[in-house]
């Protein structure tokens, strides 16, 4: 998939992870890089299904701040943080899926460990069922500076790959490309539900 116009492949993301319904009650925020020192990122309060260009709104990486004085979306700071730690990133999704909300309640530790799944193939660079993929999980907050904060200290040790869940919320995710973000998201929503329904099946 070429992106010639990233702006136009994130909006048919949002509409795509809409009908997956990931993003109840205009809940969750796309963004992609715009250049070097911005990205672009949805306004707070849309319903995702039904974004336009209109709605997405610059941000600068470094500081958060908004030339146009609109109101970004509330976890605006944890996609800027990932596009400041990782310069290869160029999208970042952000989702409130059922599965990643109860996962990450029913995993209690910082991290859920994937393995055994051909489906992880779907995560750039792996190449078998037999590794581990660990996703990390932060406590939930509404400090949202505080939980960026955080996490970068975390990562400053642990490297982040693919995205990390926030404890009963949901996943942030990315790619290099729109492309390679939904195809994370994807993979990461299919493992998320086969690690749901054979812990509910083991528990019985
Ligand atoms: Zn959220």
């Amino acid at each position: 998939m070429t992106e010639n116009n990233p702006l136009d492949a994130l909006l048919a993301a949002c509409h795509w992870i809409g009908e997956k319904g990931w993003c109840p009650a205009t809940g969750g925020n796309m963004s992609v890089r715009d250049g070097d020192s911005h990205c672009l990122i949805t306004e707070s309060g849309k319903d995702k299904g039904q974004l336009t260009a209109d709605d997405f709104l610059q941000v600068e990486i470094a500081t958060n701040h908004v030339p146009s004085g609109r109101i970004p979306s509330a976890e605006t700071g944890l996609h800027t943080l990932i596009y400041g730690l990782y310069p290869e990133v160029g999208a970042v999704l952000h989702t409130h899926s059922v599965n990643s909300t109860v996962l990450s309640r029913v995993e209690h530790s910082n991290g859920l460990v994937l393995q055994g799944y051909e489906m992880q193939k779907s995560l750039a660079g792996q190449r078998t069922h037999l590794d581990e993929v660990v996703i990390p999980i932060f406590d939930n907050s509404q400090d949202i500076p505080a939980l960026a904060a955080e996490i970068a200290q975390w990562a400053q040790s642990h490297p982040l790959h693919y995205g990390f869940l926030v404890r009963g919320h949901g996943l942030t995710c990315w790619g290099k490309n729109v492309a390679e973000a939904r195809r994370h998201l994807e993979g990461l929503e299919f493992l998320f539900q086969c690690e749901l329904q054979l812990r509910l099946l083991e528990a019985k």
